[in-house]
């Protein structure tokens, strides 16, 4: 089979998928399946909601009707604060957004009362991190002025973390989102669905808390794919971390130096690259660059070393291995390998049934 392509193992995800939801749901924590670095992908999607999982979320429309297209049954959840030129498509092709602007929720209302219909909001809280969300100290005002509005309907209240600014979800945050929850909830006479704390970084404290308090919910990509939580990219026990291989080919194999000769100026992108001096190694250079992968969140499956890249090349120091022109080389892919290859319309996708194959 042709390459670059991606093997994407389906039964791995879907031991994943299963694994996670067990584990959360031992302490009644619900799962919403995070399908954006998978671009939506239907059959990923599929696998997901076969491993016990009904509601999905992704950043992006389009990838929600790309599952809606394709038939896949599921609440869909849109996880990117609307963006305000999308608005009608936000109501027509999900049943809940997450937001944190009242200018955006007054447009989706009037929107919703339109197509006569009601859209389902999980408001975003601010809790340190510092990308999306309301301001604690603005919370009941937003619910208030949400509650006034036809065609809204607020059936939670989440936050994200350990995303732009690092931070982590630990009892502290936890607890806090769990006190403010309940306060919106006496105050307005409310019972939240959805008290979503996070996404694959709250494993660390789910797994240590005694007291999950009022949290009933976490969004989750990466722990699915990966198999790993992600304040420190630990591998989850009884999970794969190998259900994608990026499958390269050598398209040229020969003994060269080590370090360009001639006179060093600026290469492709416009750095000074800068060379160990190996002596004579067997470079391997691969069929496959920038325009189809983030190069640096590879790691190879082999003994062998990026030694460069550019946007069609890899070029690998291949050690003790006799690469030879045709051979494929396979890699592991980390959170950003990922979404870039899913992306990019270069890569083939090939789906894996077994856990073997
Ligand atoms: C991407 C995203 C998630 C999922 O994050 P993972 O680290 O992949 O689990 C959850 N919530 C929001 C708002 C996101 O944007």
């Amino acid at each position: 089979m042709t390459t670059p392509r991606i093997d994407i193992n389906i039964a791995k995800i879907a031991h994943n998928a299963k694994e996670l939801k067990e584990l959360y749901g031992s302490k009644g924590v619900g799962v919403i399946g995070v399908t954006k670095v998978v671009c939506g992908d239907p059959n990923i999607a599929d696998a997901l909601l076969k491993s016990g999982i009904s509601v999905l979320a992704d950043s992006r429309i389009a990838n929600i009707r790309r599952m809606r297209d394709a038939g896949i049954q599921a609440q869909f959840v849109l996880l990117r604060t609307p963006i305000p030129s999308q608005i009608e498509d936000v109501v027509r092709y999900t049943d809940i957004s997450l937001n944190s602007e009242l200018s955006v929720i007054k447009a989706l209302s009037k929107s919703a009362v339109k197509q006569d219909t009601t859209h389902k909001l999980i408001l975003m809280v601010e809790l340190g991190d510092l990308r999306e969300g309301i301001m604690p100290s603005d919370l009941e005002d937003t619910v208030r002025a949400v509650m006034e509005r036809d065609g809204i309907e607020i059936v939670g209240i989440g936050t994200n973390l350990a995303c732009l600014g690092g931070i982590k979800p630990d009892e502290e945050k936890m607890g806090y989102l769990s006190s403010i929850t309940r306060d919106v909830e006496e105050r307005f006479g409310l019972t939240l669905e959805f008290v979503s704390g996070g996404n694959s970084a709250n494993y660390n404290w789910f797994i240590s808390t005694e007291n999950i308090g009022r949290i009933n919910n976490l969004r989750l990509g990466e722990s699915i794919y990966l198999g790993c939580e992600t304040l420190y990219r630990k591998p989850i026990p009884g999970l794969f971390t190998d259900a994608f291989a990026l499958v390269t080919e050598v398209i040229e194999s020969k003994i060269k130096p080590s370090v360009p000769y001639g006179e060093v100026c600026q290469d492709a992108f416009g750095n000074v690259p800068e060379f160990q001096d190996r002596g004579q190694i067997r470079r391997a250079i691969l069929g496959v660059g920038l325009q189809d992968v983030l190069v640096s969140g590879l790691t190879p499956r082999s003994d062998i070393d990026i030694l460069g890249t550019s946007s069609d090349h890899i070029i690998v120091n291949a050690k003790q291995i006799d690469l030879k022109v045709g051979n494929e080389v396979e890699f592991d892919l980390n959170y950003g390998a990922l979404l870039s290859v899913m992306t990019s319309p270069y890569v083939i996708k090939k789906y894996q049934e077994k856990s073997s194959e």
